[in-house]
């Protein structure tokens, strides 16, 4: 395939991934979206395999890499849990950077092509660039998973003059590139390069064992851009456009996303890389032992099915209880059944519900719950005073009224659904036990609130079953 047909080849694939990003930003258009996407890295990696810089040499290589990782990516795609997502992004975003950092070095060793005077000092600080950006988004990356999947604990890390020390290393950086520029052969250069690149391993480390539980969402979406420049940067190492414009779309795509979570977060995004969410400014109401106290009030599952049926408007708010228990498709079914009965049943959706952005709109869309009557917090918000009961399945922070009432909260400011002011609001969840960002919630106690125990989908089955009979 000659140089021609393979740069026609890589406009074609951008123009499918712009596209897939275009069809991912809603649920109606996401199916078609993915499959651009599909499309388009085919064509890429075809290109880029029977293009002229590939020699057939190497085509047992590349089909042996091709398969071995398609065989560990089915493994993972097909054990994971809806659950595990957001761990399984970040161990890939990991990925991601260590090939940016194996590249790196790969491309400072590679003497096959000789650079000379300006052009060298450009592709040197590509290179160094290359695996500093590479390195902080792998041992970034592994402490977020470390973190989402329970292996490291959720509270935040925090050092001593810890952005003293983050101001060191950055110096530290600065001086070693100009060290490494200055080498004058491979040998003398690699040493400035591998104290940089564990400068930014440990970077990585520290810069998310700062970040504070509740925080954690805006970090994987952080790291997700990172991984998108680590790309980028590869791109440029290797001369190859696809990845450097591949590179900058996933980039700047995730610094929206978490700009949009932060937001969503009411968190300034310096703050959240600041570190340390969770612990400063108010003490948490658990640790100040000034937690909600009173009476809650337990309901029933035909209860509940009363509730529901004598209601005009209902709204269900889903939250990470919902996937851990499958509950999904019980939702549908109960939504469906009411429907028929001429409730007005709608769902809210907070922005960071469950454990991954879009996490319940995925459930939903899985179960067939119509895009129509799915809305997004503001969409919704302010329909819960006309609301007769507001269905909160396992959901915890996002309707945590002290992040309004409670300056003192740790998550105070972040917007969060409205379900108090519905006439009637239900919690289901199994116990009095805090949500993610380990908050006590005084919803449970509200005199309008009532709590229906139990684990969600065998609940709601129970919901459903009264609601027939
Ligand atoms: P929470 O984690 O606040 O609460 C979930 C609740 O579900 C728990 O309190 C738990 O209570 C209940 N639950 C768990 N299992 C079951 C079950 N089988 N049946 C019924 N209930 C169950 O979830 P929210 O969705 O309200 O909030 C999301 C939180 O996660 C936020 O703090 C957010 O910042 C954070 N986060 C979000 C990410 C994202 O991108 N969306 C990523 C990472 C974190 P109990 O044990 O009593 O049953």
């Amino acid at each position: 395939m000659g140089e021609n047909l393979v740069a026609v080849a890589y406009i074609g694939a951008t123009i499918l991934f712009i596209l897939s990003l275009g069809g991912l930003s809603n649920p109606e258009t996401s199916r078609r979206g993915n499959l651009y996407g599909i499309v388009g890295m085919t064509i890429a990696v075809l290109a880029t395999v029977f293009g002229p810089r590939v020699t057939p040499a190497a085509y047992p290589w590349i089909v042996g890499a091709l398969l071995f990782g398609a065989a560990i990516g089915l493994y993972a795609a097909r054990k994971v849990q809806m659950t595990q997502m957001p761990e399984l992004v970040a161990i890939m975003h990991s990925l991601v950077g260590l090939a940016a950092c194996l590249v790196g070095f790969a491309s400072y060793v590679d003497t096959s092509i000789a650079y000379e005077g300006a052009e060298k000092t450009i592709h040197e600080v590509e290179i160094y660039l290359g695996i500093l950006i590479g390195a902080v988004t792998f041992s970034g990356s592994v402490i977020a998973f470390g973190k989402l999947s329970g292996k490291i604990g959720g509270k935040p890390l925090l050092l001593p003059a810890r952005h003293w020390l983050n101001l060191a290393g950055l110096l530290v950086v600065i001086l070693f590139l100009v060290k490494f520029l200055q080498a004058p052969d491979i040998q003398a250069g690699m040493l400035p390069l591998i104290v940089m690149t564990a400068i930014a391993l440990l970077f990585g480390v520290h810069m998310v064992m700062a970040i504070g539980g509740a925080d954690m969402p805006v970090v994987v979406s952080m790291l997700n851009s990172y991984s998108g420049w680590a790309a980028a940067a590869t791109g440029f190492m290797l001369s190859n456009d696809l990845l450097i414009v591949t590179g900058a779309l996933v980039g700047s795509s995730g610094a929206i996303l978490s700009y949009i979570m932060c937001r969503a977060m009411n968190r300034k995004f310096l703050n959240v890389i600041a570190g340390g969410f969770g612990t400063g400014g108010g003490s948490s109401p658990a640790a100040a032992g000034a937690g909600p106290v009173g009476e809650v009030t337990a309901v029933s599952a035909v209860e509940t099915a009363e509730l529901l049926r004598g209601s005009k408007n209902v709204i269900i708010v889903p939250g990470y209880g919902m996937a851990v228990a499958q509950a999904q498709h019980t939702v549908f079914e109960i939504t469906k059944l009411l429907r028929e009965k001429g409730v007005n049943v709608r769902f809210g959706i907070h922005p960071v519900a469950g454990r991954m952005p879009g996490h319940m709109n995925v459930l939903l869309a899985e179960a067939k719950v119509p895009y129509d009557i799915v809305l997004e917090m503001d969409e919704i918000n302010d329909d819960f005073p006309e609301t007769d009961v507001s269905m909160v399945i396992g959901a915890n922070d996002i309707v945590n009224p002290s992040a309004q009432e409670d300056p003192g909260s740790p998550i105070a400011g972040m917007p969060v659904l409205e379900v108090w002011k519905a006439k009637t609001s239900i919690v289901m969840k199994r116990s009095m036990a805090s949500g993610y960002a380990g908050v006590d919630n005084p919803l449970f106690y509200k005199e309008n609130n009532r709590m229906l125990f139990g684990d969600a989908k065998k609940m709601l089955d129970e919901v459903l079953a009264a609601l027939k009979g």
